[in-house]
């Protein structure tokens, strides 16, 4: 594995900085006379000899800087991918051959796909569970090899108890990972909550404009970030280096978007709560949410960006009123600036069983707030 440090030499991040400092300052070139405040791009597929980075496929000056800036505002070695599901299947490798996986049964699709086909290969054994239901989850870790956490879940907004899912993994020596995509790095930290590999989608709201696919793991072990790098460098699954650099020119602004988006969030679930056309709303930040209780644990400065609620019309009639929409995109993905929805189950091969056939999942935007409400209340009547 390479030493970022060798060729990659960023400012140094002062102890007592906070969050939303380091946030805007990790991974900024080292600040020497004529140096750049960005590391640029390097568009190169190779490099003349003798060159510490021969081949783009070893390494890239702009993923080491945004892998710089993740690790430390996660807490350990990040290794950036050409997406979500990229890292996530990096992250598989950590399991021995034939090794047993226990996965919530509502994981987010694609990577509940991936150990799919690795478990119809007999590559790996899974254990289906409610993620929220932290006994079973407990129960079912004696003998995995892997426990797989998703906090929070998408697009059921379930949160998962890490610290106490970690330590029961630790205890038995079981490999724990998070994906953080929903909380980012700005809510939480799995690492500092026990857990071994964090996993984010960085297309969402690290990105942040809907403009890219990145994602990233981080590692609590130096040992476990070897092999994820070096899947990354076998297996060819490289991020590219314009969508590296956008998605650290998104992290820097993320500490602001979240505020916006989240307050954004907390205020539209609570109308849409109080909106007789809505017949549930799921939000860990609300006050008597199933999920609240729980998220003042795991996630105490904030529930972040994502709601979801269920409408009392038909799934067609609910397609409708999306379209109708002029503010809010009817679209896939979430976490960008400007404010998305999508009802789930119009993926029904794709969707776990058991998400409500009206859930749609809302991704709210830096939008004003009263803009976004009256594009809602406009097609809710
Ligand atoms: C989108 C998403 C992924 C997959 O990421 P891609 O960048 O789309 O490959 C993984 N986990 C969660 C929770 C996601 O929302």
């Amino acid at each position: 594995m390479f030493e970022k440090s060798a060729y990659q030499k960023s400012v140094p991040i002062e102890e007592e900085w906070s969050e939303e400092t380091v946030v805007v300052q990790a991974g900024r070139p080292e600040r020497v006379p004529t140096a750049p405040m960005n590391t640029p791009i390097t568009l190169s597929s190779t490099y003349i000899h003798p060159a510490l980075i021969g081949y783009a496929r070893d390494g890239n000056e702009v993923w080491a800087a945004l892998e710089i800036a993740l690790g430390e505002l996660d807490g350990g070695y990040a290794i950036s991918f050409a997406s979500g599901l990229a890292a996530a299947s990096a992250i598989a490798e950590l399991i021995p051959a034939s090794g047993t996986l226990v996965l919530p049964r509502a994981s987010y699709y694609g990577v509940k796909n991936i150990f799919d086909i690795l478990s119809k290969r007999g590559q790996v054994k899974l254990r289906f569970v409610d993620g929220g239901n932290t006994e079973e989850v407990i129960a079912n870790i004696p003998g995995a090899d892997m426990v797989w956490m998703e906090s929070i879940a998408n697009p059921t907004l379930v949160v998962a108890d890490i610290p106490a899912i970690a330590a029961a993994a630790k205890a038995n020596g079981t490999i724990s990972v998070a994906d953080a995509t929903f909380a980012t790095p700005m809510r939480q930290h799995p690492i500092a909550l026990g857990a071994d590999i964090v996993l984010h989608s960085a297309t969402k709201a690290i990105g942040g404009h809907l403009d890219l696919l990145l994602g990233i793991v981080v590692c609590k072990s130096k040992e476990h970030a070897a092999v994820i790098d070096s899947y990354r460098h076998d297996r060819g699954a490289t991020p590219g280096s314009l969508e590296a650099y956008l998605a650290l020119r998104g992290l820097r602004t993320l500490s602001i978007r979240i505020d916006k988006s989240e307050e954004s969030a907390l205020e539209l679930s609570k109308r849409l709560k109080a909106h007789p056309k809505v017949k549930a709303v799921y939000y860990p930040g609300l006050e008597g949410d199933s999920q609240y209780a729980i998220a003042q644990k795991v996630l105490p400065k904030g529930a972040g960006s994502m709601v979801s609620f269920e409408i009392d019309a038909s799934p067609t009639k609910v397609d409708e009123m999306l379209g109708n929409l002029k503010l809010i995109a009817h679209t896939t993905s979430l976490g960008g600036v400007a404010s998305s929805i999508e009802r789930r189950t119009r993926w029904p091969a794709e969707e776990a069983a058991g998400v409500p056939m009206t859930l749609c999942r809302f991704s709210v935007g830096i939008e004003n707030v009263e803009d976004i409400w009256r594009d809602l209340k406009s097609v809710l009547g």
